[in-house]
């Protein structure tokens, strides 16, 4: 990016940026439960020193990695696990392997592979490889999962045909398999987790792109269940955790509860140690807004997704309306969010116009919805 882009960035970030500083418990561990490296059939990649420099930015030590939806996937994904594989070792210790499965090409070999090579998880793409969990081969993989006590991390994110159920089911077979139901869980949150409340091992990641979605997963499922995660090249460490930190607060989690959140409760799975105990879900059924703010998060909601289908003026003429939400000679007691969120969407709106700002104009963005979402503490 143009240094006059960087600087513009850089000055709209400031605020996030202190108040991650503030919001975050003295040398706490962060553990990133979601990564890709590699290369996706759309186009992204990541390499292992972008993957390290991005955990950095967010002071994240460790993460789970994982491939893409690689085009080299065939057969089994025998070739992007074993890179993967090769980038964690070179790693020093900072990734965890998962090896990532194609339902319908011997998973429960692949996985025994990579597993004896030193895979540390599973990774399931019901999208991608487009299944359902109907049993079959899926209740051999969950069986090894219990037997080698690793974790599988499965995408229940968007576009997905519906498959809780058949999961639920699947799950509660394996009572001793633990579960990271990724993206929060929200191809189904309301099914999945009501129906596996009783299941002891299920674990939801935050890598959502609304905040409300992971507010919401603080209602329904125990805080020492959910946990830290940005799913790299498409989130970013930093910027998740910025949510993560201010919807702790917004939920009024304690110091402890907070750090089992951004890393504590993988680093016992990691290690280990086993899952912590549970107490209940810690907020109440309602999400209160500033009115001001509801109708900047509103509109801003509406950028990131015009954005994600190539409708930039669609995405403008929304970040407009964000603004003119933000402009407010009476701002009652949200004056000094409406203008920080003033400023960093000014600056999206720049950056949007800049050669290779799209990806800032994104952060500031969604660092914005995250405030006007979180402003008022739960009153539960
Ligand atoms: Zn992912």
């Amino acid at each position: 990016m143009h240094a006059v882009n960087d600087t513009l960035y850089a000055n709209a970030l400031a605020p996030f940026l202190a108040e991650v500083e503030r919001l975050r418990p003295p040398d706490v561990e962060v553990i990133d439960a979601h990564t890709h490296l590699g290369l996706d059939e759309d186009g992204r990649s990541l390499t292992l020193a972008q993957l390290l420099e991005q955990l950095d930015a967010a002071g994240a030590r460790r993460a789970c990695v994982f491939p893409l939806h690689d085009p080299d996937r065939h057969p089994a994904y025998r070739v992007p696990n074993d890179r993967v594989l090769g980038w964690a070792a070179e790693a020093e210790g900072r990734l965890v392997p998962f090896c990532r499965l194609d339902p319908t090409e011997d998973p429960l070999a692949e996985s025994e592979r990579c597993l004896a090579a030193g895979a540390r998880g599973i990774k399931l793409h019901p999208r991608a490889q487009d299944f359902v969990f109907d049993g079959g081969e899926l209740d051999s993989v969950f069986g090894l999962a219990e037997s080698a006590q690793v974790p599988i991390l499965i995408h229940a994110g968007r576009g997905l045909p519906p498959l809780a159920e058949g999961l639920v089911d699947l799950a509660l077979r394996h009572p001793r398999a633990v579960l990271i139901l990724a993206h929060g869980a929200i191809c189904d949150q309301g099914i999945l987790t009501s129906r596996l409340a009783d299941h002891p091992g299920v674990l939801y990641d935050i890598s959502c792109f609304f905040p409300l979605d992971v507010m919401e997963l603080l209602a329904r499922v125990p805080a020492e269940r959910i946990v830290f995660a940005s799913d790299p090249p498409y989130g970013l460490p930093a910027t998740s955790l910025y949510m993560a930190l201010r919807m702790a607060a917004q939920a009024h989690l304690d110091e402890q509860t907070t750090r089992a959140v951004l890393g504590g409760t993988m680093a016992a799975l990691l290690d280990g140690q086993g899952l912590p105990p549970v107490s209940a879900p810690r907020r109440g059924d309602s999400i209160e807004l500033s009115g001001r703010l509801a109708r900047v998060y509103g509109y801003a909601s509406l950028v990131g997704p015009a954005l994600f289908t190539g409708a930039l003026d669609q995405a403008r003429a929304m970040l407009d309306m964000a603004l003119a939400a933000c402009r407010d000679p009476e701002p009652g007691t949200v004056g000094e969010a409406l203008d920080t969120i003033g400023a960093a969407l000014s600056a999206a709106d720049a950056l949007l116009e800049a050669e290779g700002g799209v990806r800032a104009a994104i952060d500031l963005v969604y660092r914005s919805i995250v405030r006007a979402a979180t402003e008022i503490p739960d009153t539960a």
